[in-house]
């Protein structure tokens, strides 16, 4: 008897297999079946990324990718405006400021390293290792190499105010690079949640901070991550505005003003877009807005270039690997700055940064423009990408 159910229940499963035994007219169309699972935004971010990336990365990939997939790891920026027994309490837990731990020249490793840049000698005494001004005052901690410990949440101090802002320690990158001077007025021109922006503030320098964010949302998250860092006589108009404006517009308003620009745009977000299924810019529902992304970061890249004064420095930023929203929006942007504006650019060379942050970070090889950090497991980080210009005219 039981082997006779057996039976039919391998029938039963044969049958459904043989679906060319169904008449054509009740056949179910698989791309018009509302019921038919629909593939996770994370396998097409996947799918996509192995078909772009294989190519574009190479042998690096399948280690970058495994690192993607993995958990990230988070830097504690420190917050000077907070009592600073927070950050005698981290490094007692065993992490590092990774900033003031940084490889000096004449320390810097001739060997190569694999995965990270290589050193000539030539390089360490010559134009390539111009120095890079680091301010003193950002500080980020990590744990070490290959130490995954998390860092606790951080807690406010006798003035309400957090000990410090936990992100991606490799976002810290482009604010370094960006070098604030005494006095600058700075344009955060895609500024939420707010992490540059707080790491920027760290710098004590500024003298007038604009921050903008086209998302009245993500602006009003911002605005609450400032009131929980900074103190209220700080957050003042005079010396910081914050508005809701769509970026690729800001030469309309205001051209040839700020010394320094952060142009952090919009991209596929990569690290997100194979993790998390919410949100997700490869859902189907969102295949034009992902489209779109080169042409918009294009175009914030622009403003961004207006809005610097001639002699001004702008740094472009994202947290993509792809080459299509990184060195060819740059490479663009460049030719019609001049070509549209009769603004002349030079590339700022950011060399200085893989040489000195190779003790935390992994430095993509041989980028022919900018500087990016990708993922590793031992120093899960990035993909944070960065290109610096500066306004010959
Ligand atoms: N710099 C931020 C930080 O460190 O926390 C992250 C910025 S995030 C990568 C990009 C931001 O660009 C998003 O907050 C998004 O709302 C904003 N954005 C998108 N389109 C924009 C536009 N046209 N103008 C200004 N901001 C825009």
């Amino acid at each position: 008897m039981m082997a006779l159910l057996l039976d039919a229940r391998l029938l039963v499963r044969k049958v459904k297999d043989l679906s060319c035994f169904t008449p054509r007219r009740h056949r179910v169309k698989g791309k018009w079946a509302a019921t038919l699972a629909k593939q996770p935004a994370t396998s097409l971010a996947l799918q996509h990324f192995d078909a772009t990336y294989s190519g574009q990365l190479g042998e690096l990939w399948p280690s970058i990718r495994v690192a993607l997939l993995s958990e990230k790891k988070y830097g504690a920026l420190f917050n000077n405006f907070s009592h600073e027994s927070t950050l005698a309490q981290l490094e007692a837990q065993g992490c590092r400021d990774f900033i003031s731990d940084t490889a000096q020249p004449s320390e810097v490793a001739v060997e190569e390293e694999s995965n990270c840049v290589s050193i000539k000698k030539s390089d360490i005494d010559g134009q390539l290792l111009s120095p890079l001004q680091l301010s003193p005052h950002i500080k980020c901690l990590v744990f070490p190499r290959g130490d995954i410990t998390r860092f606790k949440p951080a807690r406010p101090d006798m003035y309400g105010l957090l000990g410090y802002y936990l992100m991606d320690a490799a976002s810290v990158l482009p604010v370094l690079a960006l070098d604030v001077q005494e006095g600058h007025s700075v344009l955060d021109l895609c500024a939420a949640p707010g992490g540059k922006t707080l790491a920027l503030l760290q710098t004590q320098s500024i003298g007038f901070l604009c921050v903008n964010d086209s998302s009245v949302s993500r602006t009003l998250r911002l605005r609450r991550v400032l009131r929980s860092f900074v103190p209220k006589q700080l957050l003042t108009d005079e010396k910081l505005h914050i508005s809701s404006l769509d970026g690729t517009k800001w030469g309309e308003v205001e051209s040839n003003t700020f010394d320094r620009v952060l142009v952090d745009v919009p991209c596929t977000t990569d690290r997100h877009s194979v993790t998390e299924d919410d949100n997700n810019i490869f859902s189907k529902s969102r295949t034009g807005e992902r489209r779109r992304l080169p042409q918009l970061q294009l175009e914030l890249l622009l403003a961004g270039i207006e809005a610097a004064c001639p002699g001004g420095e702008i740094l472009y930023s994202t947290c993509t690997l792809s080459q299509i929203q990184n060195q060819s929006v740059v490479e663009q942007a460049i030719f019609l700055a001049q070509e549209n504006h009769g603004i002349r650019l030079q590339v700022v060379d950011l060399k200085p940064l893989p040489h000195m942050f190779r003790k935390t970070f992994h430095f993509a090889p041989n980028l022919h423009l900018g500087e990016m950090v990708i993922p590793h497991l031992a120093a899960n980080f990035g993909p944070i990408y960065m290109c610096k210009l500066r306004r010959l005219s």
